[in-house]
């Protein structure tokens, strides 16, 4: 997979995505991302990239004669990709098909102030991706979350077999079931016995029965949805 970012903080990049499973894929070439710094592209030498909304109102826009050139830019985009709350939220089934599609190459566009020139999603044919019911100061975060999920379901990254993505929340069309490892009493506290039993049919019984309880009591949305 490729990432092509367009910011204005290049340094917020690898950030969060320089470390564990998916750190190690950056270094495996599993992926791989460019920077386009937005002010490379500003209207002048101050470097401005914003200026005031038509109609009035409190805060900046991204600038379309900024935001184009800088798009412009990149030879291969791919999908390009604007985060904004106005999108439809990301979820697994969607990482999934981000993933998978066939090209691989994507153009993550983010915005700062109060977002972007409506005539750029418009010219380019952008899709907008919110990560969640919440206003975050840029899209950097978003982007991370967007490629962080992204990565993380290829194939060689988890090395842990098909199972560990498999077996997880969402994936399974649910939450998943409580964790334990070692010790097997903490503080006076027991591990549930049948995961000590070795006995593979109950304990995938027990998982399965604890999985539904907590996503009916937390996530009912889910079940219709649910698998297994
Ligand atoms: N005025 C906008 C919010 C701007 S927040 C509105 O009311 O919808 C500034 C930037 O942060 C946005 O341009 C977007 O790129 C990013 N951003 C904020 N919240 C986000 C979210 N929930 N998902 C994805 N990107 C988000």
């Amino acid at each position: 997979m490729h990432f092509n970012i367009l910011t204005i903080f290049p340094e917020m990049f690898p950030g969060t995505l320089s470390g564990g499973v998916v750190g190690r894929a950056l270094d495996n070439n599993i992926w791989s991302y460019n920077i386009i710094n937005i002010r490379d592209f500003a209207i002048n030498n101050y470097g401005s990239v914003d200026d005031e909304q038509f109609g009035g109102g409190a805060g900046m826009v991204m600038r379309p004669d900024v935001l184009g050139p800088a798009i412009d830019s990149v030879k291969k985009r791919g999908k390009i990709i604007y985060f904004s709350p106005r999108g439809p939220q990301l979820n697994q089934k969607m990482v999934h098909e981000f993933a998978e599609s066939r090209n691989k190459t994507y153009t993550l566009l983010c915005g700062r102030y109060e977002g972007i020139d409506q005539r750029i999603i418009d010219e380019y044919d952008i899709m907008e991706l919110s990560i969640g019911d919440y206003i975050l100061s840029g899209g950097e975060i978003a982007a991370q979350v967007f490629i962080d999920s992204c990565v993380r379901v290829h194939d060689n990254v988890l090395g842990g077999g098909d199972d560990s993505t498999a077996n997880e929340s969402f994936e399974i069309g649910g939450l998943e079931w409580p964790l334990y490892t070692r010790p097997s009493v903490w503080r006076g506290r027991n591990v549930p016995e049948v995961l000590l039993s070795g006995h593979h049919g109950n304990i995938e019984r027990w998982r399965k029965q604890q999985s539904d309880e907590i996503t009916r009591q937390r996530r009912p949305d889910l079940i219709q949805g649910k698998k297994k």
